[in-house]
């Protein structure tokens, strides 16, 4: 083969435009990311050779050697992993092959700091080479094939990239960053070691690089020692050293391990440049042995309701790379964990169908999902700051400095965390019907007296009313409507409590929440109200009245709504408004099924119950009017409107009401 020149994929293009625009703050990502790349292909080089040896071609010493030349500005990374196949390099190196690619493109801003942090999470992995360097050279030999068939990929990192076939004896891939004049200080022993240590110390093989000791400069006149010299430099003495900790962290004892290398290890492996909210290291020892190490992240990724998109969770068999993403590790709804799971029971070549029925992932899953829930529970404990408690004898809490640091650092992540994956939290409610309790108290609502998304069930439950049974909640399309809909206002006026659910989620969450510790959930946009002992006996012999009353208008707008309406009957819910609308007791909503329609889903016909005010004027005018069936359709349309709706015939509520006016 001849050298060719090939365009990258419009993606690509597009992304590399704003790495090297918009990812200079964090310049040094580059090298975790080219280093993980290379113990990636070691990874894959372990993998492979469990069912074929002969890979290994006698060389089974996996590692990664970092070098560089001042004089030539370059900076190489080199493995003996893998390696890339021709084809292999056009494809991996030119294309994305990641689901979501295109996704991720379309929600580019051009405001680099946005889009900054949404690059991070996606991932640029190799083009992140192009932050430093103007044109990067790679070559390589797959493992298997004969030294003929190696590859060298060269590009500018911009349109396009050039290949062709070389002969290379060695297995695996080089990587050569050509520095661009600003980046020179990466040719640096000094800064490549310390980026090293702080971000690729847990990789767990050798990075190597070769040492340097100092040489002093020849004598300006060789026949006087105690003249001067030229100036002296580090030169490099051939031999080699590990230059990182070479350890999984995992592997590693606890008490070893400090904040800031989980911290380091979680941004490697989930492209965060922020530190996870909380995280969880434990080696689990009993019927299943494993490591676990789960982090919690602080920020929702882009693809976050995406819940086909990839798991969070590596796989690791006895300290071997088995696979990324492996969903059977956890939960779907608890997809935005990121960690690590190194199992000693499992099989190497265990494939993703086996996890699936395997009684030991089995058992991994539920300890992961139970430990993951206790982070969240530590979380929501430590949300708000703790307030100074006073003892009955008068004797003030001491609270040391330290517990006092500890509890500021650890407010209002909660919060954050629920602001980001609350939503997603709310899925597990039908998904994992044996944590429903623990996950239900985990839940934050905002409700008709608070407006921040704050309130648990547990909060709400303590401050019901004398004679309250129920936990009253509203679902709508936005908070807005929630809290202005006519459905609560005699909740208002009694001061009684609702909670607002504005995300998609709920109302399908939430049927699979028939109460919380024992106390009913009600919506109040269902069947009759029925606020029991909260009625006083006035009221209740009032309403009687008023629906005995109304019983001839009623079968009126029965009959001019009787296309529209499944019954029209008298409320004792509305204050201010002429009417609502309710559906019946076990009925969906019709926001529901206006959310599946909109989705493109079947939904069955909802015929709303029309409930009227007698107290208000419109309704009051009803009776004998000789625009009756007009109003009669806009009582029925403007409640549609008040709950977010739209009228079935827009145009001809509006002629109504026009001819109304007029
Ligand atoms: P990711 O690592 O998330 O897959 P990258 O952009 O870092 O994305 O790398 C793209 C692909 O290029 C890798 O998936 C791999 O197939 C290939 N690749 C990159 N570096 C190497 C390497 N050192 N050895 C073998 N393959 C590599
Ligand atoms: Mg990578």
């Amino acid at each position: 083969m001849t050298k060719q020149t090939l365009s990258f994929q419009a993606e690509v293009a597009q992304l590399l435009h704003l790495v090297t625009h918009s990812l200079y703050s964090n310049k040094e990502i580059f090298l975790r990311e080219l280093i993980s790349n290379a113990s990636d292909a070691c990874d894959k080089l372990r993998f492979e050779a469990i069912n074929d040896g002969g890979l290994y071609e006698n060389d089974t010493e996996l590692k990664v050697k970092v070098t560089f030349d001042k004089d030539a500005k370059t900076l190489t990374i080199t493995d003996n992993g893998i390696g890339m196949s021709t084809q292999e390099a056009i494809d991996h190196l030119g294309t994305i092959a990641k689901s979501g690619t295109k996704d991720f493109v379309s929600k580019l801003s051009g405001d680099q700091k946005a889009d900054s942090q949404l690059i991070g999470q996606f991932g640029v992995g190799f083009y992140s080479g192009f932050i430093v360097a103007d044109k990067i050279t790679v070559e390589s030999r797959r493992a298997g094939m004969k030294s003929e068939e190696g590859v060298r990929w060269i590009s500018g990192g911009a349109g396009d990239f050039e290949v062709e076939n070389i002969t290379r004896p060695q297995r695996g891939t080089s990587v050569t960053l050509h520095l661009r004049e600003d980046s020179m200080d990466y040719a640096s022993a000094w800064k490549v070691k310390g980026i090293i240590n702080k971000y690729s110390d847990h990789i767990s093989l050798p990075i190597m690089m070769e040492k340097e000791e100092w040489k002093d400069g020849e004598l300006i006149n060789p026949s006087d020692e105690q003249g001067g010299r030229q100036p002296g430099a580090m030169v490099k003495t051939g031999e080699w050293e590990t230059v990182n900790k070479a350890n999984a962290i995992w592997a590693r004892a606890k008490k070893d391990i400090t904040q800031d290398e989980y911290h380091e290890f979680y941004k490697q492996i989930s492209h965060d440049f922020e530190a996870p909210l909380a995280y969880t290291h434990n080696r689990v020892e009993g019927s299943t042995e494993y490591t676990q190490l789960l982090y919690i992240p602080g920020k929702a990724p882009f693809d976050l309701y995406n819940r086909e998109k990839s798991a969070g969770v590596k796989l690791y068999v006895k300290r071997v790379f088995i696979m990324d993403d492996a969903e059977a590790l956890l939960p779907t709804y608890l997809r935005f964990v990121k960690g690590v799971v190194d199992s000693s029971d499992l099989p190497l070549n265990v494939s993703r169908e086996l996890l699936q029925e395997s009684r030991d992932v089995k058992a991994i899953r539920e300890g992961c999902t139970k430990r993951v829930l206790g982070m969240l529970e530590d979380l929501a404990k430590n949300d708000k700051l703790p307030e100074a408690t006073t003892s009955a004898e008068g004797v003030t809490d001491v609270v040391s400095e330290e517990d006092k640091l500890d509890a500021a650092a650890n407010a209002g992540k909660y919060t954050k965390f629920y602001n980001e994956f609350g939503a997603v939290l709310k899925e597990g409610l039908g998904e994992d019907y044996a944590n429903k309790d623990r996950l239900a108290k985990l839940l934050r609502f905002a409700s008709s007296t608070t407006d921040a998304v704050s309130v648990s069930f547990a909060d709400y439950k303590a401050r019901m009313k004398e004679g309250q049974e129920a936990i009253y909640y509203i679902t709508a399309d936005n908070a807005a409507a929630a809290k202005n809909s006519p459905q609560l206002e005699v909740f208002k006026k009694k001061g009684i409590e609702v909670l607002l659910m504005t995300d998609r989620v709920d109302e399908w969450a939430l049927n699979y929440l028939q109460d919380f510790d024992g106390t009913p959930l009600q919506s109040v946009a269902k069947g009759a109200v029925d606020l029991g002992k909260l009625q006083d006996e006035t009221e209740k012999k009032a309403a009687e009245e008023a629906a005995e009353a109304f019983k001839p208008l009623l079968a009126k707008l029965k009959e001019a709504l009787k296309d529209k309406a499944e019954d029209v009957r008298v409320t004792t819910r509305l204050v201010d408004s002429p009417a609502c609308l309710v559906v019946q007791d076990h009925g969906m909503s019709t926001q529901l099924a206006r959310m599946l329609k909109q989705a493109g889903q079947a939904a069955p016909d909802v015929k709303p119950v029309l409930e009227v005010n007698a107290e208000h004027a419109l309704v009051k005018k009803l009776d004998g009017s000789v625009h009756f069936n007009d109003l009669a359709h806009i009582l029925f349309d403007q409640a549609l409107l008040a709950e977010g709706g739209l009228p079935a015939d827009p145009a001809a509520y509006v002629k109504r009401v026009n001819a109304l006016l007029v």
